[in-house]
């Protein structure tokens, strides 16, 4: 659809305050030219101000952003060249579904039958062509999404921001919507910034991830990259499930409980770290064939079913409590270990991550 090419989108510094609270505190990012980027964090975390910064309702009160090579942090708006998605369609709903993706375009002056024809091309990619006559109250929630999000890219933009625009769907249509906004921006290759508080939604959607807390950026890398070398608890915590072991650092080898672990790399300084636990990494093992592994003791304290898996809680030597996950079925012999059953769990040695020093405490 697009013959105009995407922009990369540079930000340094950007800082917002209401009152003596940071909404974005000195946030530096780098976005690359055609990425989709999605910005994660729990409510109040800034992403809403991120973006509104991005689209230029939002003047911050100090730094700089660039489209391209264009300093935009005085452009307004309209003259942004970006295409907006929001939470709550805003469609006009006394108009057509036509009415409502053209709007853009009368809006910049585009001849009628050049208007025509890219509101037809707009619906068709959204999966709603011969629509177009049809009144907004005649859709479904899912297609007044869609609706929205021709009504975003029929101009061309060659930057889409979009703020939670699935979270008012229910799971099944979210989950196949997903799907379909990362299939279009893969047709069309616009910078896409998307924002969720949902980290499945983001594992599934994004090239990479800032995660963002507190208005400042935590971590930004790849969804493997963050689930799989969180920098830091918080984002262990907020990405995936995770159980933390306090192991100490001594001489170059992890001690837990008298027990020596094995990581992939020298695991730095002596001392204190914590070591993250995913529960479908670990496995619950028989007696014998524990070569490559890391070992720990415990005893189950709940088991849960749970259909697509099954859910052990077990508390280690230590009395700590943590969790493993396995298809139903997958445990050893076949069957789920009962309450009070002493396990041993087998954890593969590259699985065997501890948070950077500095996560610690
Ligand atoms: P998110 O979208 O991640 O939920 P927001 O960007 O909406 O977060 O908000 C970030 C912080 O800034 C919150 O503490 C919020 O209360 C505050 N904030 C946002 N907009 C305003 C405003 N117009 N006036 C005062 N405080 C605001
Ligand atoms: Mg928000």
């Amino acid at each position: 659809m697009s013959n105009k090419s995407s922009l990369p989108i540079t930000l340094r510094q950007v800082t917002k305050r209401y009152g003596s609270a940071y909404a974005l505190d000195h946030i530096d990012l780098d976005i690359r030219s055609g990425e989709f980027l999605t910005l994660l964090g729990p409510s109040g975390s800034g992403k809403t101000t991120l973006l509104t910064v991005l689209a230029g309702f939002t003047r911050p009160d100090s730094g700089s952003l660039k489209f391209g090579d264009t300093e935009v942090i005085c452009t307004p708006p309209q003259k942004r060249d970006v295409g907006m998605v929001f939470q709550n369609y805003a469609l006009f709903p006394h108009m057509t579904v036509a009415g409502n993706v053209a709007f853009p375009l009368k809006l910049r002056g585009v001849s009628a039958n050049e208007v025509a024809r890219r509101v037809e091309h707009a619906l068709e990619m959204v999966r709603l062509g011969g629509y177009g006559e049809r009144g907004v109250h005649q859709l479904s929630g899912g297609q007044c999404q869609r609706v929205a999000l021709a009504r975003a890219m029929v101009f061309e933009p060659r930057i889409m921001l979009m703020d939670e625009p699935l979270s008012a769907l229910d799971k099944q249509l979210r989950e196949h919507m997903q799907i379909e906004l990362r299939q279009l921006h893969d047709k069309l290759g616009m910078t896409t910034v998307y924002v969720t508080h949902d980290q499945r939604e983001a594992l599934t959607m994004s090239d990479r991830i800032a995660v963002i807390n507190g208005g400042r950026i935590v971590q930004l890398d790849t969804p493997r990259g963050l689930y799989d070398r969180p920098a830091n608890r918080f984002v262990a915590e907020f990405i995936g499930e995770s159980s933390f072991v306090p192991v100490t650092i001594q001489e170059g080898a992890v001690r837990f409980d008298g027990a020596a672990l094995m990581t992939p790399a020298h695991p730095g300084r002596d001392g204190p770290r914590l070591l993250m636990l995913r529960p479908e990494r670990l496995k619950i093992l028989g007696n014998s064939g524990n070569a490559g592994l890391n070992t720990l003791n415990a005893k189950v304290v709940s088991t849960v079913y749970q259909g697509d898996s099954s859910l052990v809680q077990a508390a280690l030597t230590d009395g700590k409590l943590i969790s493993v996950r396995g298809a139903p079925g997958s445990h050893v012999g076949n069957a789920c270990p009962r309450v009070g059953d002493n396990i041993t769990l087998g954890l593969s040695v590259e699985d065997t991550f501890l948070l950077p020093e500095e996560a610690a405490q």
